[in-house]
Parts: structure tokens; sequence; C-alpha cells
């Protein structure tokens, strides 16, 4: 058979996948003109249109439902593929396919798909069809018509998180169904999951017991890493603890809990923060040395608190994150007598001898250290315009709308930016609010009780 260059490579796709002995997608989908589309796409280089394409193709190719597929990739990466770099644990693209002593996502995938690890690893559209194939050999007990609803996949979705403990897993596939409930999207890729009921069939994780609550910080939950990953201590006599050092994951909240309970880590921290609402979780108790700072003398000395995310991302850091973590930061320094400053409170990049760079250049030092020193640095006012008001993405009418307001909504002012001049309901003024991540209103619509900027709220 002669087969166009830019399409041979499709049908021996096919043809590994049925020689690998995956279940077959259903006839339909076999038949559909879709599938020697998936590769075409692969070989493409990422682009806005190609992301949704790339769903759409693995989702029919191996029957997971696709907005399943894309809530997997948002949990992990927020759907960036980080240009091929590896995730702390060691997981690749949008998907996190992962290859570490304790999950075999990335080996899996190549072995259902025929496809190498490295074009798994750095082909947008080929890492999200290896998910699906992976996904779709963990249901595989599923009948097709079972395979419709999001609500049979949990068992599978929390196996492609890798967590050993049940409480873990249960999080990590919680996160997902939560997304689905919600609704999310990325805009600027062109990708958005509409919210939906779920009744997530939790299955023998149904059982897996609530965390734990931490023994050290109120606020926490408890789940701690492998004795592998840390040291066992009595810092109350014999360190003193003078640091807290701040990190990014370059991962997800529940993978890297997970990843701190992997023995093979040979890495851990104290606590754990979610972007999406600032819930911590612990894996250390303070006594304990934790292996963070990838400096033992500083390991000894402080709590290493990881923010989930990564580093080239500004959109895992919201502020519910950083007020959580500074709340902890703050009740931290008086627990230890730890000044509230950036002698003490450093990045991961300002230990000596650091090979890391988090938290990054998107970590807004500014704003935490007002947090941590109990200025909440937060104004607020009251909507006042007739009919609604758009919330821009940035601070200028030039910038895309990201939503509106009611007349008469209150909001929280985080920061105040100048920007495009606006003629609103108190006169014209060039000042816009942050109300939120990426989130500005023309100031000349707000009440705030201040003509100008707002006394004791920063500049953005
Ligand atoms: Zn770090």
């Amino acid at each position: 058979m002669t087969v166009p260059p830019t399409r041979r490579a499709t049908f021996m796709l096919g043809a590994l996948i049925l020689a690998a002995g995956v279940a077959a997608p259903p006839a339909s989908a076999a038949a559909a003109p879709v599938a020697p589309d998936a590769l075409t796409v692969a070989s493409t280089p990422a682009s806005t249109g190609s992301l949704t394409a790339a769903f759409d193709a693995a989702a029919t190719r191996y029957g997971v439902p696709r907005d399943l597929l894309i809530a997997i990739g948002y949990a992990e990466t927020h759907l960036d593929g980080h240009a091929g770099t590896p995730s702390a644990a060691g997981g690749y693209g949008v998907m996190n396919l992962t290859g570490n002593p304790a999950v075999h996502t990335l080996a899996e995938a190549s072995r259902l798909t025929g496809l190498k690890a490295s074009t798994l690893e750095n082909n947008q559209a080929a890492n999200i069809l290896g998910a699906a194939a992976v996904l779709r050999s963990y249901a595989a007990d599923l009948k097709t018509a079972q395979r419709d609803s999001v609500d049979n996949w949990y068992a599978a979705v929390a196996r492609y998180g890798g967590a050993t403990d049940p409480s873990v897993a249960r999080l990590y596939a919680d996160t997902v169904y939560d997304l689905l409930a919600t609704g999310f999207g990325v805009p600027a890729k062109g990708v958005s999951v509409t919210a939906r009921a779920v009744a997530p069939q939790r299955g023998t994780l149904a059982t897996a017991r609530a965390s734990l609550d931490s023994a050290d910080y109120g606020p926490a939950a408890w789940a701690p890493a492998s004795t592998s990953n840390y040291t066992v201590a009595n810092r109350e006599t014999d360190y003193n603890i003078n640091y807290i050092v701040i990190h990014v994951t370059q991962g997800s909240y529940a993978g890297s809990i997970s990843w701190f309970q992997n023995p093979a880590a040979q890495v851990s921290a104290h606590y754990v923060v979610r972007s999406s609402d600032g819930a911590i979780t612990q894996s250390v108790r303070e006594k304990d040395i934790a292996w963070h700072a990838g400096n033992w003398t500083y390991n000894t000395q402080a709590i290493g608190i990881e923010h989930e995310g990564y580093i080239d991302d500004p959109s895992w850091f919201t502020d519910a994150m950083y007020r959580s973590s500074a709340a902890l930061t703050r009740s931290l320094t008086t627990k230890y007598a730890i000044p509230r400053d950036r002698s003490h409170i450093i990045g991961h990049i300002e230990v000596p001898s650091a090979t890391h760079t988090d938290p990054g250049q998107y970590w807004n030092w500014t704003y935490y250290m007002q947090l941590v020193n109990g200025v909440t640095g937060i104004g607020t006012g009251t909507v006042n315009v007739s009919g609604s008001l758009n919330i821009r993405s940035g601070p200028g009418t030039g910038y895309a709308v990201a939503g509106s307001l009611a007349n008469g909504a209150g909001v929280s002012v985080y920061c105040q930016a100048t920007g495009t001049t606006v003629t609103g309901t108190y006169g014209t003024s060039n000042i816009w609010d942050r109300i939120g991540t990426n989130k500005y209103v023309a100031d000349a619509y707000v009440l705030t009780g201040s003509d100008g900027f707002i006394p004791g709220v920063p500049r953005c």
C-alpha cells in the first residue's frame, strides 16, 4: 500500500496500538477520520489550535472523556508543557507523563502507543495521546456505555496520579473532579471546560481516610513524607530554627505530597501550599529536618514551604496562596522568634550554593512580606456603575475583558496600578484596582473612601 509520507507514521501507530494489545477503540471511532489527524497534529509545533485538537483526537482514539483528559492536564500543569523540562518528580509535558521508581506512566504510554519516550516527552499531541492510552488501560474493565460518564473514571484517575497513600490518591482525583464541577479554562490556549454536575464513583477510595490534622499548624492537613526523605531530629533543643525557605514545587499539590512519600525522592519539605485555595499539607514535623534547601546547614535551621506551581507560569501564584502561606510564615516566625525580614525569609535561590532558582521571577516578595508583617495592604471598595463594570486582565481598557461586576458589588483591592485614563462615576482617573489574579477594574467606578491611591494599599 502506498501511503503519503505525512500519513505513514499514523498507520504505523495504529498497527502498534493493536499489536500492543490495547482494547480497541469503539468501531465508530476507529473508522472515523479523526484518528489519522492525530499524528498530523502531533507532528506540528504546539499552537493555540493544536492543543484542543490534540485533546479531541486523544479522547476519540482511546474513548476517554475529553473534558476529563483536559481536567487532568490542568490539574497537573495548567496545560503548559514547559518545553520538555521535567517536573520535580520526573514528569513530562502537559499531562506530566512520569518516569520515576514509583510511577511509570511514561513507560506505559510508550508501550501502549508505540511512541518513543522522547516523543511523548516533547511533543504535545503525543503526550496527550499517551496519557489517554494509559488512562484507558487503567479503565479496561469499563464497558463502552460506562466510558461516556466521567464519574466512572475515578479509579483510573487516582491511579494515574501514582500516589501510594490512599488519602493522597483521593486528594489527586478529587482535585480533577472539583475542576470538572467548577469549570475552568486557559483562554490564551483556547481551552475551556464548562462546569458540570459530578458524582465520582470513588470505589475503594470512598472509605480512604480523610487527611489527618497537622500536629504543628492547626490549619494544615498531615500526610507524612517517607522516612527515607528527611532526618529525624529534635530541633527544639538541638538546633536553632532561623530561616523560612520559600520554594515552588515544579509539580502539582497532590503530586508533590505524593513525591515526598516516595522513598526514591530523597527530598521533602515541611509544608506544601495549594494554588487554587491556599490549602496546606504538612509532610515533615517541624522538629525534624526536611531535605529541601540543598544545603545541610540551612536544612538544619530552616522550615521549608513549597508552593504549588511552576516558576515560569504566573497563573499558579494566586492571592489565596500568598495569603495562606504568609499566615503560616507569620505563625512560624512568632513560634521560633525569626525576624520577619528578607534575611531570614528567603527563596531557595538565596541559599548558598543553591542549584535551584525558585521561587522565580513571578513570586511577589513585596506583597508576600507585607502579608507576613501583618500589613494586609488590602483595600476595599464598592462598585458604582450604571449597568455593569468590566473586569480587565490588566490595568487598562486595552486589556481583555475578564468578567464583569454588577453595580453595588464589593471588591477587595490588593494593589493599585497606573493605566488607561477613564472617566467614571467618581471623575477622571488613571488608577486601576487589582481585585484578583490578573483582574483589574477602573478605580473611577469604585468607591474606596479616598481620592487617588488608597493609603496603605501597595502599588502593583
Ligand atoms: Zn526549591
